[in-house]
């Protein structure tokens, strides 16, 4: 569905992803992990168009989306598809001062034209979907951290998004919240929802990911089926990496 190929990217002068390559398939939950720096954020913010790329290019069902120099055809590409990528950021981004439900239906009813009862529909069995069907018309401030969480989850499921991105979403939670984050993640995995899952969780990645990515440094130094990769690295930069773990 998605091809990231020899994707360079510079902040000035510093280079943070050295050519890298990969792909995410229909249906696969694709797990980035890797030491902090390492530039798993800035890979997962270009594949969502939010970091144009320095060279390089990513394509989505076989359209070119970003390239260093985007043609016409490209920045179309790229407008058509914006809203199938939906993206979970770690500090949840709600909307303050709407509450719950109108976080939900906003893109929906803007950006796709969805009638408003149809989007309320939508939106209440997503709240079912992550659990808070009592927190409808609660403002963002009212709940907790795993719960905003959830909100946001819901809210870029209601785009009905080709792929989903995930940066750091538990990150920034304490145990217990982390937990029930996870636990609607997980679910959205076995229902068959592509994923692309930038993640400090390594029970989560070896558990629920069909395949682990293994950044350092700027670059994809392994990659592969996730019990393979935990259990047998073979390279010095994963086992050191995998050793804070143990
Ligand atoms: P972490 O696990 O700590 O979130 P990461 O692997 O996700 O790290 P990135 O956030 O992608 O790493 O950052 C990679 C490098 O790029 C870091 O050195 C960071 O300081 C740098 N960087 C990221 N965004 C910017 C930016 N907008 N401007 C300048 N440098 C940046």
């Amino acid at each position: 569905m998605i091809a990231v190929d020899a994707l360079v990217k510079r902040f000035g002068d510093l280079t943070v992803l050295h050519g890298v390559s990969m792909n995410i398939g229909s249906g696969e939950v694709v797990c980035v992990i890797g030491p902090s720096g390492s530039g798993k954020t800035t890979l997962l913010r270009s594949v969502a168009l939010l970091e144009a790329p320095s060279g390089g290019r990513i394509a989505m069902n076989g359209r070119v989306i970003a390239t260093a120099e985007p043609t016409r055809a490209v920045k179309r590409a790229a407008r058509e598809v914006r809203s199938d990528i939906g993206m979970v950021f770690q500090h949840f981004n709600l909307w303050p001062h709407m509450n719950v439900l109108d976080n939900i239906i906003e893109a929906p009813l803007r950006v796709r034209r969805t009638p408003r009862d149809q989007a309320i529909a939508e939106a209440e069995a997503l709240l079912a979907k992550v659990g808070l069907s009592d927190k409808r018309d609660t403002y963002p401030s009212q709940l907790s951290g795993g719960q905003q969480q959830r909100v946001a989850i819901a809210r870029a499921l209601a785009m009905h998004p080709a792929v989903l991105l995930f940066d750091e979403a538990t990150s920034a939670l304490d145990p217990e919240l982390k937990r029930e984050v996870l636990l609607v993640m997980r679910a959205l995995a076995a229902e068959g929802m592509t994923m692309m899952v930038v993640t400090h969780e390594m029970n989560f990645a070896r558990n629920v990911g069909s395949r682990v990515v293994f950044m350092d440094a700027g670059e994809i130094v392994e990659e592969g089926d996730p019990a393979a990769f935990f259990d047998h690295p073979t390279t010095d930069r994963a086992v050191r990496f995998l050793r804070q773990f143990e």
